[in-house]
């Protein structure tokens, strides 16, 4: 079983606005804005299976932003080893008037162009990511940080990640992606250390997504298994 992988929604990663900006949408919670190519008007993907929970549609849209809330259908990978519900939100999304509420997407689907309705100097889309469902949510939205729970796709051009000379780090799969160096094969336990059970044998040559150090310790994926190996069996 493979575990289905969490994706930025535009495959052109031009990072306009990061944190701690100004703007109010921006000051608060870890948002960032991407464009997409220099002219026009990108295409924005389904960033896994999923399903619209909210929608911001206001009537008057050169002044409020219009934004679409896009929950997982299930669980997904994260860059930093996350594995749970996710819940992405766009605005400026052009076509947003054609959404409706309880719509789902196959990773990948057509979801509509970026746009620059509300308040938008140019056409982008102004990107949060929260844990988990958002009726779970509560009074509380847990956002968290859009680089580090999004890999952008392989093919993906990254034309800028720099803001307020800070280097957001936005990852693709192949960054992250490790094998096993010893002939012996590699143990991938529950625990970061030999007294941990064994969760099962990775061959020789075995490639897997290798996220954080703990110790001499990685956390790792490989094939439906999340769990831990030792950093001296690893090569890129
Ligand atoms: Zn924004």
């Amino acid at each position: 079983m493979t575990y289905q992988r969490a994706y930025f929604p535009m495959k052109v990663i031009n990072l306009t606005q990061g944190y701690g900006s100004k703007s109010s949408s921006h000051k608060t919670y870890p948002a960032i804005d991407i464009a997409g190519k220099d002219s026009g008007k990108d295409e924005i993907y389904a960033p896994f299976d999923c399903k619209i929970t909210k929608l911001y549609q206001p009537k008057d849209t050169k002044k409020h932003a219009n934004t679409v809330w896009l929950t997982s259908t299930k669980k997904v990978l994260c860059p930093n080893g996350y594995y749970g519900y996710l819940t992405v939100t766009i605005t400026h999304p052009s076509e947003i008037t054609n959404m409706k509420l309880g719509t789902t997407y196959r990773q990948g689907d057509y979801l509509c162009h970026e746009g620059m309705t509300g308040n938008a100097t140019g056409n982008h889309i102004h990107v949060e990511v929260a844990i988990g469902k958002n009726k779970e949510w509560g009074n509380k939205y847990n956002r968290v940080k859009p680089e580090e729970y999004l890999f952008i796709y392989e093919d993906a051009i990254l034309k800028n990640n720099i803001y307020k000379n800070k280097k957001y780090n936005f990852i693709k799969e192949s960054n992250i992606t490790y094998k096993v160096n010893s002939s012996d094969g590699l143990n991938m336990r529950t625990g970061p250390s030999t007294n941990y059970k064994i969760i099962k044998l990775l061959n020789n040559d075995t490639e897997l997504l290798k996220f954080y150090n703990k110790g001499n310790w990685s956390y790792i994926y490989n094939n439906g298994n999340l769990g831990y190996a030792s950093n001296r069996y690893l090569k890129k």
